[in-house]
């Protein structure tokens, strides 16, 4: 338990942080040009100018913690858009972060906060179960469709009853699997760590079957670790700095024991919290940036070590576009790669959709809290993929399946938005390659 003084200097600490990064904001306003949020809304306190100016304005003293600057706060989406393009190399998604971490180091998380974060999330085995019983629920007493009548109790969980989900697993993927996958045949190549992420293990299963099926075919040995938990990036989204710092340790502490060779990660704000946000939580260290550096999307990692022979990959017949989730174009620098890996599968008419780097509104629970804005911003997204006329939209971020899947559904449009791996996967079945 932490004493109101470690309290106070964990708070002064964000604060401090957030000011290193707003003091190199020249309020230029440049970020108002590509800020999803600002275009949707227009108010100046939801752009990263005027996040940075309050920011300053409470490292000063100049304003208190009110309701106003919360609401501003939580509108951001860690697109990253704003940093990419600030001349003045500012990174305002931190300071947004380092606010939200000051704010519930000082006002406590809450009870629904404390209790999905540091308890069913930390525990694992109570966000599994009730994954599993919502699975259950979805399928044997409501079904999911749009008449559903369960819809009206959405709102009593934050939820939009417009919304359409996918359907959770009835089996983590994650106990499909051992903990030792072996080569399919010969030597293994390399020992690969699986991080599966919570929506690949408790609802997008397929992509944890597509992505241990095409390593093990291809002779790596695949270890998925039984015991790692959620890679804390709802958690530290959500303001809650030390919860992601726990899950943060817990990972990295519990990787260290199986001398991998690299770590695969199919999520991309999984990976880019593996690779990067780490850094934020735990002290610098030889073997930190060792860890780091092995970390790789799979996109990545399947792009960069495996020679796909033509025979290996059968033809699928889609128009295909992709979409870059905002983790994985700016926060780990990965664009090529899956569209190379799309583009190798015979009978795909690959197209490029314009705008396929603009964030698609999901931003993690971003589009649970702030449903009716992330539509807003999704709008666009929809409107350039029925644009680019194809089957499907290619991704690599659950977050972004979801939430385009769900508006597509929307607009009654046919598009199925789908992973890469698992297209990837579905074409090594077709060749035969893969047999199951
Ligand atoms: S954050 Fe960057 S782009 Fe935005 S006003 Fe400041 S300096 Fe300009
Ligand atoms: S990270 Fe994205 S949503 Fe947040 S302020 Fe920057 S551009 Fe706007």
């Amino acid at each position: 338990m932490k004493t109101q003084n470690q309290i106070q200097q964990q708070a002064e600490i964000h604060l401090l942080e957030a000011a290193k990064e707003f003091q190199k904001c020249m309020q230029c306003g440049k970020c108002r040009s590509v800020c999803p949020v600002f275009k949707e809304l227009g108010n100046e306190l939801y752009v990263a100018r005027g996040k940075n100016k309050l920011a300053e304005k409470i490292v000063s003293g100049d304003l208190q913690i009110t309701d106003r600057v919360k609401d501003a706060v939580n509108e951001c989406l860690n697109c990253k858009a704003c940093s990419a393009n600030c001349p003045a190399g500012v990174s305002p998604e931190h300071v947004v972060l380092r606010l939200r971490w000051y704010i519930t180091t000082r006002e406590g998380l809450g009870f629904f906060k404390a209790l999905i974060f540091r308890q069913m999330i930390w525990r694992k085995w109570p966000i599994t179960l009730a994954a599993v019983i919502i699975g259950i629920t979805q399928r044997a007493l409501f079904g999911i469709g749009p008449k559903n009548p369960v819809r009206y109790l959405f709102p009593l969980f934050g939820f939009s009853k417009r919304r359409f989900f996918p359907a959770m697993a009835l089996r983590s993927g994650q106990s499909l699997y051992p903990e030792t996958n072996p080569p399919r045949k010969g030597p293994a190549k390399m020992r690969i760590g699986y991080f599966t992420g919570c929506a690949g293990n408790l609802i997008y299963t397929n992509v944890v079957k597509s992505v241990v099926d095409i390593l093990t075919c291809y002779n790596y040995e695949v270890i998925i670790p039984e015991n790692q938990k959620c890679s804390g990036t709802p958690v530290l989204a959500n303001g809650d700095y030390e919860g992601a710092r726990m899950l943060m340790q817990h990972n990295f502490d519990l990787f260290q024991q199986y001398e991998l060779d690299a770590v695969v990660v199919a999520c991309s704000s999984c990976g880019m919290a593996l690779k990067k946000e780490i850094k934020l939580f735990i002290a610098d260290s030889s073997e930190l940036r060792e860890f780091c550096s092995s970390v790789f999307d799979i996109n990545e990692f399947i792009d960069k070590n495996i020679d796909f022979k033509d025979e290996d990959l059968g033809k699928l017949p889609y128009r295909v576009t992709y979409h870059d989730p905002c983790h994985m174009v700016r926060g780990q620098g990965i664009s090529a790669e899956p569209r190379n890996l799309l583009k190798k599968i015979p009978g795909i008419d690959f197209r490029e959709m314009k705008d396929a780097d603009v964030c698609c509104g999901s931003a993690g629970s971003y589009c649970i809290t702030h449903y009716d804005t992330a539509i807003k911003i999704n709008n666009h997204k929809v409107k350039n993929i029925q644009d680019a006329s194809v089957d499907i939209v290619a991704t690599a971020c659950p977050t972004c399946v979801m939430h385009i899947q769900d508006n597509l559904l929307q607009h009654e449009s046919q598009e199925k938005a789908r992973y890469v791996v698992e297209i990837l996967a579905d074409s090594l079945r077709a060749a035969g390659t893969i047999q199951t």
